[in-house]
């Protein structure tokens, strides 16, 4: 079993961070692949990768950061992506989905666009550059993200693809991303009873689906609303299975297949810097 998708160096674990991590081993965890959105996050990711073979690390800017970040963000970024223990660039991506301030303001919003348009091109670059796969966050903009992948295949970069991180699109949404050579993701969001949603796992082939938690956020049924953490992977699974009816075990080991044909999990013989 694989959770693809963990923040565990959020300061919610801080407590019992040890306990959380614990809890997914004896769940029957193999490997943690623990996801870096800022350029801390990502730092203590390699940190923590260090102390456990079974934990790996991506280093990454959010589409969130893209109007605040700097020029020295982007060159540690380039220095953490050649680190031990580092299998993948992301969660990178766009988000086109406005809250706050922003919501009403046409001119913020072309601002944000273009911020996120040029984030996300530099780090599908450095992916491409590093021969390493991207974790994509994809929300409200699949025809966006799904374009700038393309004009990225085209060019010869991506050659290792990657997976749409919480994936929670259309069916038709789904195909395009799964045409171009990439996995799809799904979180506990596949438990909240989203019927769309339900139809599009049963659509998605086994093979090209990994699980995630995304924790400490999305907590699945019945801990909706709580602290997430990657033991409550298996809940994803068990969805899975159950939406297809097929064995639980045939849903945790090949999407576990799966993740390591993406991240290969075997960078931990880089000298760790
Ligand atoms: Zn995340």
């Amino acid at each position: 079993m694989i959770d693809t998708h963990a923040h565990v160096m959020d300061k919610q674990f801080d407590a019992d961070r040890e306990q959380v991590l614990r809890r997914y081993w004896d769940a029957g965890g193999e490997v943690l692949l623990n996801i870096g959105a800022t350029i801390p996050e990502s730092e203590k990711n390699i940190v923590l990768a260090r102390t456990d073979k079974r934990i790996f690390a991506t280093v990454g800017l959010h589409p969130h950061e893209a109007l605040t970040v700097h020029d020295t963000d982007f060159k540690k970024l380039e220095q953490f992506a050649v680190r031990g223990g580092v299998v993948a660039i992301g969660e990178c991506g766009l988000d086109y989905f406005w809250r706050g301030e922003i919501k009403d303001n046409p001119r913020m919003i072309k601002k944000a666009k273009e911020a996120q348009h040029q984030l996300f091109e530099s780090q599908l670059a450095l992916a491409s550059a590093n021969d390493l796969p991207v974790v994509v966050h994809a929300r409200a903009a699949h025809d966006a993200i799904a374009a700038l992948l393309k004009q990225h295949l085209e060019k010869g970069g991506l050659k290792k693809r990657g997976v749409i991180h919480c994936f929670t699109g259309t069916q038709e949404e789904a195909q395009t991303y799964l045409q171009l050579g990439f996995f799809i993701s799904f979180t506990g969001i596949i438990t909240f009873g989203d019927v769309k949603l339900e139809e599009v796992v049963r659509a998605v082939a086994l093979k090209k689906i990994c699980i995630e938690t995304d924790c400490p956020y999305l907590a699945p049924a019945p801990h909706r609303g709580k602290r997430n953490e990657p033991a409550h992977v298996l809940t994803v699974a068990k969805k899975i299975a159950e939406l297809k009816n097929i064995a639980l075990d045939q849903v945790v080991e090949q999407t576990a297949n799966n993740a390591r044909e993406i991240f290969l999990f075997s960078d931990h013989q880089k000298p760790h810097r």
